[in-house]
């Protein structure tokens, strides 16, 4: 081989070379197209950082704060909500108007309306009296946020001449947390496959010598045991419930459970079931029990399916609800039952808030009952009062919204971990018909795809899962 062979050999070589790695280089980048993007998202952060650091703005400039204290702190399905105390002064005489605001780092505000009592020197201020309404967490956009009160004044003066002098001032409170409750960590319902973790914790305010509560709502995959929605056929296995005219209640409650899931899954919900055959026994407490279940995976809705036992001309719908909660959804359920499945509203009157819709909680011979058992069984009766849900399913699930009390002291069954949370699953049980009535239970069964479609759309609705 010549010298001039060998450099022409050398060339094709280092062409081959260089054309390999640029067809490699081609074909990485169409792989992973992220590391494009990537780079160019770290250059948009990099422009971004300089400029707001060169112009940085003080969110609270000429905003004096005052703390206030959180007094109470919950999340009942999908609703957050506060009581905050503040102390009174002559400031805050002539309150026009209060809110619970979040800030976001450029100033903007999001707001929600809060309701105030004056309690002697104090003022207390909450978003909502009613468990399942107030922050609705799953409408929050993705950003990070100071958590705050602002109460607006509007002081009123007449000038000699008679005219009306108004002068409105705002007053902003950061919010201490003074609860027990520290941390909270959400899932948002699946919507579109997505889902946002928000995060909830006090820190300190940038600048300022002071802590409130701040709010990270960022998206996040749903971890792997955390679900949206739980699904309970009532009893199971031994515990059949209630049976006549040759049904059996938790073979028939398992039945729509599964088609209720199937129709759920297809919105892209991920769905908890309370149990998936006709078990012979199946725990009600501890990690894995039935009135825990929902709890541990942290779902936000929970719906109960029965069948009711009575006299056999009863027949018809009834809705159970949390104590304490706005009725909407169970009124909806209900009506849209009675609308589209051949069937009717139920005539019990006990325990009724309006057509189709219960509130049970405590009554007296409940009380008694529970005072009964405590003393036959020697342990110290629980503490239950005229606003503890009634039904396991829905006051174990909801913490202490509803009044979960199983703590451990009765000795014969396990405690639910979760008695003394306050994140609550919203729970509602659902007495589709009256088994011991031949046509409505027939019914029932014959028109198990139009109840379940009802169920899935006023979910939905609800939910507001577009
Ligand atoms: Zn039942």
């Amino acid at each position: 081989m010549n010298e001039k062979k060998k450099t022409n050999y050398v060339i094709i070589i280092i062409s081959v070379l260089l054309f390999a790695i640029l067809v490699f280089g081609v074909l990485y980048f169409i792989i992973h197209p992220e590391t494009v993007s990537t780079i160019s998202n770290n250059n948009q952060n990099e422009i971004l950082n300089s400029m707001s650091s060169e112009e940085e703005v003080d969110i609270f400039e000429n905003i004096e704060l005052v703390s206030a204290s959180l007094e109470k702190y919950t999340v009942y399905g999908t609703h957050l909500n506060f009581n905050i105390s503040v102390n009174n002064s002559d400031d805050l005489d002539n309150i026009y108007d209060a809110k619970i605001i979040l800030k976001n780092m450029q100033g903007d505000e999001t707001n929600y309306d809060a309701d105030y009592i004056v309690e002697n020197d104090k003022i207390l201020f909450s978003t909502s009296d009613k468990i399942n309404t107030g922050i609705d967490l799953e409408s929050i956009n993705q950003d990070e946020y100071y958590i705050l009160l602002k109460v607006i004044t509007n002081k009123v003066s007449y000038g000699e001449n008679g005219d009306k002098k108004e002068t409105k001032k705002e007053h902003y409170y950061n919010i201490e947390n003074n609860t027990e409750y520290k941390d909270i960590e959400y899932y948002t319902i699946t919507r579109k496959k997505k889902n946002n973790k928000i995060d909830i914790k006090e820190n300190k305010i940038k600048n300022r010598d002071v802590n409130t509560l701040c709010m990270n709502v960022k998206e996040s995959k749903l971890p792997a045991n955390v679900y949206d929605i739980v699904i309970d056929a009532g009893h199971g296995g031994e515990d059949c419930g209630a049976s006549a005219n040759g049904y059996t209640e938790s073979e028939l409650t398992l039945d729509y459970a599964f088609k209720l899931k199937e129709k759920f899954d297809k919105l892209g919900l991920k769905v908890k079931l309370t149990r998936n055959e006709n078990e012979t026994r199946m725990d009600t407490y501890g990690e894995d029990g039935r009135y825990v279940i929902a709890n541990s995976v942290k779902a936000k809705f929970q719906l109960s399916v029965h069948l009711n036992s009575g006299d056999s001309d009863l027949t018809g719908v009834e809705v159970y609800c949390p104590n304490s909660s706005n009725l909407k959804f169970a009124e909806n359920l209900a009506n849209n039952l009675v609308l589209n499945c051949n069937t009717s509203y139920s005539q019990n009157n006990t325990w009724k808030e309006n057509d189709g819709v219960y509130v049970r909680n405590f009554n007296d011979a409940a009380f008694e009952e529970v005072l009964e058992y405590a003393r036959e069984l020697g342990f110290e009766p629980y503490n239950v009062s005229y606003n503890t849900a009634y039904y396991g399913v829905i006051r174990e699930s909801g913490g202490i919204m509803t009044g979960a009390y199983i703590d451990g002291r009765d000795p014969t069954y396990e405690n639910n971990p979760y008695y003394n949370s306050n994140m609550g699953v919203e729970t509602y049980l659902l007495e589709l018909g009256y088994i011991t009535n031949l046509s409505n239970i027939e019914n029932i069964i014959a028109n198990e795809e139009s109840y379940t479609d009802v169920i899935v759309e006023t979910t939905k609705d609800y939910l507001n899962l577009k």
